[in-house]
C-alpha cells in the first residue's frame, strides 16, 4: 500500500504509458519494442538495463510465443524483478547489525539529498523494533545541520551526541560511541557532512571518520548507507559513482521517490553499481522510510 501511494507519480507516468502502448498495439512487434524502450529510458530505467531487458523480453515472448500484448504487462513485470536481482536471491536486504554489543550505521551524501530525514526515519523504525538508538551530529560544517538532527531526536525522543559548528566530525563521532556504549544503546547513526565542492577534503574527512569507527568498535560500520535523491536522477547515479569509488558503501537509500515520476532510476542504481537499495523514502514524515523490496516496487507500479 505505500508503494503504492508514494509511487502514484511513476505509476501514473510510466504504467499508464506501457497501458497506452499495450492499448495501441495489439501485437508484439518491432515497433512495440521500440517505443517501450522509449519509455523505460524516459523513466530513467538507464541505458544498459533497458537494452538488457528489451533482450531478455524478445527472448521471452519467443519463448512462450506471446502474440497478444495485452500479455507484456505481466512479463515486464517479472523481467523487471529478475533483472533487478540478477544473480542474487530476493531476500529483501535489511540491516547487517551487530546482534549484541553496539551497532554504527554511518550515512553518506550530498546535501539535500535528505540524509538527516532520513537518519529520524530510521531512528524510529529501530526504535519501533525495541533497539536503544543514539545520533551523532557528524555533519559540522552545513550551517542549521547539528540544530536539525536535533529537532528529529526531540521528535523521534532519542538523544543526539554533537559538538559545535565546524568542529572535528571523527571527535563528535567518536563522543557518539563513546555515549551510545555507555548507554547501553543498540544501534548508532552518524550524521556526516555532504559538501562535494570539495571532494577530495569531503572524503579524507569520512575516512577518518570511518578509521575512528574502526577503531573504537571491530567490525563497525555495520553499514554505510549512502542516501541519494531519486529526483535528481542520472546525477543521483554519478554521485553514487563518485562515493562508492572513495568510502565502501554497503547499500543506498533512496530518497524521495514519491517526488519522481522517473522511479525507474531504481533500477539503474542498482544493476549499474551493483549496490542495493535498502530503503526508499516515500515521503516526508516519520513512517515514510519503506524497506526496499523489488516485486512491492515493481507491482505497486502497475497496481
Ligand atoms: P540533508 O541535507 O541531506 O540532511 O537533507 P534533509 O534531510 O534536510 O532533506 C532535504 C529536504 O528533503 C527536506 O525538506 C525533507 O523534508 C525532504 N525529504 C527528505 N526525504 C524525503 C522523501 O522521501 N520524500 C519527500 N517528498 N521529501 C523528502
Amino acid at each position: 500500500e505505500k508503494f503504492k501511494e508514494g509511487l502514484s507519480k511513476t505509476r501514473n507516468s510510466f504504467a499508464s504509458k506501457v497501458n497506452d502502448l499495450v492499448a495501441k498495439y495489439r501485437t508484439v512487434d518491432e515497433e512495440f519494442f521500440e517505443e517501450l524502450e522509449e519509455i523505460l529510458i524516459s523513466a530513467d530505467v538507464g541505458v544498459n538495463t533497458v537494452m538488457d531487458l528489451i533482450d531478455e523480453l524478445k527472448m521471452e515472448v519467443k519463448r512462450q510465443n506471446i502474440k497478444d500484448s495485452s500479455k507484456m504487462k505481466e512479463v515486464i513485470s517479472q523481467k523487471l524483478v529478475e533483472i533487478y536481482y540478477g544473480d542474487d536471491d530476493e531476500e529483501i536486504e535489511e540491516l547487517q547489525l551487530n546482534e549484541d554489543g553496539l551497532s554504527v550505521i554511518l550515512f553518506v551524501g550530498v546535501n539535500g539529498v535528505g540524509k538527516t530525514t532520513t537518519i529520524g526515519k530510521m531512528a524510529q523504525r529501530l526504535k519501533d523494533q525495541g533497539k536503544n538508538v543514539v545520533l551523532a551530529a557528524g555533519d559540522t560544517f552545513r550551517a542549521g545541520a547539528i540544530e536539525q538532527l536535533e529537532i528529529w531526536g526531540q521528535r523521534v525522543n532519542v538523544p543526539v551526541i554533537k559538538h559545535s559548528e565546524g568542529s572535528d566530525p571523527a571527535a563528535v563521532i567518536y563522543d557518539g560511541i563513546q555515549s551510545a556504549k555507555s548507554k547501553g544503546a543498540d544501534v548508532l547513526l552518524c550524521d556526516t557532512a555532504g559538501r562535494l565542492q570539495n571532494k577530495v577534503n569531503l572524503m579524507n574527512e569520512l575516512s577518518k571518520v570511518k578509521r575512528v569507527i574502526e577503531r573504537e568498535i571491530p567490525g563497525a560500520p555495520h553499514e554505510s548507507l549512502l542516501v541519494l535523491d531519486a529526483t535528481t536522477g542520472q546525477n543521483a547515479l554519478s554521485q553514487a559513482k563518485t562515493f562508492s569509488e572513495s568510502t565502501n558503501v554497503s547499500g543506498i537509500v533512496l530518497t524521495k521517490l514519491d517526488g519522481t515520476a522517473k522511479g525507474g532510476i531504481v533500477m539503474a542504481i542498482r544493476n549499474e553499481l551493483d549496490i542495493p537499495v535498502k530503503y526508499v523514502g516515500l515521503g516526508e514524515k516519520v513512517t515514510d522510510l519503506q524497506a526496499f523490496d523489488a516485486h512491492a516496487f515493481v507491482y505497486g507500479l502497475f497496481a
